[in-house]
């Protein structure tokens, strides 16, 4: 009967939640371990100039060899790290070691391009984010034009003072500013002229439309790239996985491109390989 129902659908709800706050834990355990045991590696995925094929960029991606973090990847740990606070111990872990891969990359094999490295939204309403990157430069003796950070869109927030602030500091520092999945979040287009971004990423899910039918979406990729034009943004599209998207990509004044169809992520030897093909 309907109280019954009721009864099951009460119990079915709360073992649910039971079940994700258990995930949760072991999740925050396992990033806890990982930051103790140095059980984080990060992954370097190449970014390509679409007019000439050289690798023009990297992407630093978070890992974690934990083994309760087995097949668990940054989108399902990031936002745990993000809501327990342990995100700034990340960031930080992060930012040094891909600037000390970068500086390696230079002195050793005459890399040029830019090192870019994700970074939490939580920075941005933390006001002493743009003074430690600032410190993490200069000891690593790090050029900030070969550092490009990225922030998700959905990180920002229209009107946030602190938000802009952060944004405007890390812009004055040299380093440029990515929008990452871009086309996901809520920026009106007009408020783009107010963030000092270089760059617009755009999202996965509008390349793959590309060509899918079921989506009259595609039109976003020439949207973004339109509207990077009218801005004087470069822009970056993520997640090129066959010649087809690439192509089409290329035709439409798209500056880099990455994605599986180009390479993988790759461990750190493996990118040295490729890097001197
Ligand atoms: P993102 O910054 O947009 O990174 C791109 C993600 O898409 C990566 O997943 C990458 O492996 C995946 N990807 C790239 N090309 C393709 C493709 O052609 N096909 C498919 N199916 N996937 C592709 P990953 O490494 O799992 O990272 C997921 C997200 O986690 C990242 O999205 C980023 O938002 C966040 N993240 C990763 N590393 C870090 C980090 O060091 N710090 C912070 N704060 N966030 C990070
Ligand atoms: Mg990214
Ligand atoms: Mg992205
Ligand atoms: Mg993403």
């Amino acid at each position: 009967d309907a109280k019954q129902n009721g009864r099951n659908c009460y119990k079915f709800f709360t073992q649910e939640i039971a079940e994700t706050i258990k995930q949760r834990q072991k999740i925050e355990n396992g990033l806890r371990s990982s930051l103790e045991n140095h059980q984080f590696t990060l992954a370097f995925m190449p970014i390509f100039n679409c007019d000439n094929d050289d690798i023009v960029a990297i992407e630093a991606l978070l890992r974690c060899k934990a083994p309760e973090l087995e097949g668990i990847g940054p989108d399902q740990f990031i936002p745990v790290a993000e809501s327990t606070g342990l995100i700034k111990e990340i960031d930080l872990w992060v930012l040094e070691h891909a600037l000390q891969r970068l500086v390696v990359l230079q002195q050793q094999h005459n890399f040029t391009g830019k090192m870019c490295i994700n970074i939490s939204g939580v920075e941005l309403h933390n006001e002493n984010f743009p003074p430690l990157v600032k410190r993490l430069l200069e000891t690593h003796k790090v050029n900030p034009c070969s550092v490009e950070l990225e922030v998700t869109e959905t990180a920002l927030v229209a009107g946030d003072k602190t938000c802009l602030e952060t944004l405007n500091a890390l812009n004055e520092l040299g380093v440029s500013l990515a929008l990452d999945d871009f086309g996901t979040g809520y920026t009106a287009f007009s408020q783009l002229i107010h963030y000092p971004a270089d760059c617009l990423k755009i999202d996965r899910s509008f390349v793959s439309d590309l060509f899918s039918e079921k989506e009259p979406r595609s039109k976003m990729v020439l949207i973004i790239q339109n509207l990077a034009e009218l801005y004087g943004l470069r822009v970056i599209a993520e997640g090129v996985e066959t010649e087809e998207q690439l192509n089409y990509l290329k035709r439409h004044g798209c500056d880099w491109a990455q994605g599986y169809f180009l390479s993988r992520p790759l461990l750190w030897d493996d990118l040295i390989k490729r890097l001197a093909e």
